[in-house]
């Protein structure tokens, strides 16, 4: 059968016309120089438009086309398995232009300010001349079909912003799925230049650990709520932290911010560093007011110094790269076995006998596993 997909070649063109499955056979050569005069008596059919090649989108990503880069994450993020597999022969062909950017994750519980930080923060960094994308992992999205980060209108400063691009969470799948297609289009963010990508996720689950990674720095936003007790942040989100902010440090708020802070660095002493050799932070800012914003990129940038000179950077980025291979992996053999017909058809009468306390589940187990390796259909 002949591939649906059009070659990349920059002197071929397709017609409209190309039927279902037709190929090389329907490419016309165009001499180059040629310019459509614009009085051509054959106008072209009114026909649906088709999908940019893969040789289009690899170009205008590499030349920070914001259409074609929103269309190509849009590939990623689809479920039929053509578009995923343009996806990632465009992320194959785009190796080599990845890895280019500082990479940084903001968690926090919501309402915390993380999208006011990011705006500001995103802000800042424009002025500096760089440029910044902004991409969500959120967890609310696939069990609630809700999502915390995507449903209102943010980021609007920013999203005008010429050399900014912002990305709402994918929904769908699987927190592994989800975060797959965050993680590519990342890559695809730094094919097209990106200098800083924030990927902001919220501080509930276990969002957190998979973006701490595929990031660099790990940053966890806090506001204080009044207690001592920091709106029931997991231990386990601020060790993997390389810098707390505890935000709202304005008006009526400064004081018991400042005191959120000082009990918050006491507590850190004894944690061990998320990052091998840097001393973990708390400090305060204030989004609205836009007061510490520079502190923090301040902080953000000394990390990237530092972690670039020790090698530690490097290191972490390869082990990251190891890891991911391996939950890929494990995505594949997962989404295969609970896919399987025969494991499908014998799963709720393995359950019922679980919870009736019938079998063990050693025993659901081993049955389930025998099932999917006998190929029973
Ligand atoms: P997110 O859910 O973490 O993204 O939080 P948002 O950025 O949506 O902010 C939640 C609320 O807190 C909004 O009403 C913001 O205006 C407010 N907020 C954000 N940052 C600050 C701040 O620095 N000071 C104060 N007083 N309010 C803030």
């Amino acid at each position: 059968m002949m591939s649906k997909k059009k070659k990349g070649s920059e002197e071929s063109y397709y017609p409209e016309w190309v039927p279902e499955g037709g190929g090389d056979a329907f490419a016309t050569s165009v001499l180059r120089g040629m310019k459509k005069t614009g009085n051509s008596p054959k106008k072209e059919a009114p026909v649906k438009k088709k999908l940019p090649d893969t040789g289009e989108f690899v170009e205008g990503i590499l030349d920070n086309n914001k259409t074609l880069l929103a269309k190509a994450i849009t590939l990623i993020e689809s479920n039929s398995a053509d578009h995923y597999e343009q996806g990632k022969e465009i992320i194959k062909r785009l190796k080599g232009n990845f890895g280019n950017s500082l990479r940084v994750g903001i968690t926090g519980p919501p309402g915390a300010g993380k999208s006011t930080l990011i705006e500001e923060l995103g802000l800042h960094l424009i002025k500096f001349g760089f440029k910044v994308a902004v991409l969500a992992v959120d967890p609310s999205s696939i069990i609630t079909k809700g999502s915390i980060l995507g449903d209102r209108t943010r980021m609007e400063k920013l999203s005008r912003e010429n050399k900014c691009f912002i990305r709402p969470s994918p929904s769908g799948g699987t927190l592994g799925g989800v975060s797959r297609k965050s993680r590519e289009t990342m890559l695809l963010c730094e094919a097209a230049g990106y200098d800083v990508i924030l990927i902001e996720t919220v501080g509930v689950g276990q969002s957190e650990i998979t973006v701490r990674s595929m990031v660099d720095f790990f940053l966890l936003l806090l506001f204080p709520g009044g207690g001592d007790e920091l709106q029931g942040i997991k231990r386990g989100v601020t060790e993997i932290a390389d810098l707390v902010v505890i935000n709202k440090a304005d008006g009526d708020n400064k004081v018991i911010a400042e005191k959120a802070r000082n009990d918050y660095s006491q507590a850190v002493k004894y944690l061990l560093p998320s990052t091998e050799g840097w001393e973990r932070e708390v400090v305060t800012c204030s989004a609205v007011e836009k007061k510490g914003i520079d502190n923090i990129w301040d902080i953000i940038s000394s990390f990237g110094n530092s972690v670039k000179k020790s090698g530690i950077f490097e290191k972490r980025r390869n082990e990251q790269s190891w890891l991911w291979t391996l939950s890929l992996i494990d995505d594949f053999l997962k989404g295969n076995f609970f896919n399987n017909s025969s494991v499908d058809q014998k799963l709720p009468d393995v359950k019922e006998k679980i919870l009736k306390g019938e079998i063990l589940p050693e025993e659901g187990a081993e049955s389930l596993l025998k099932t999917f390796f006998s190929g029973a259909k």
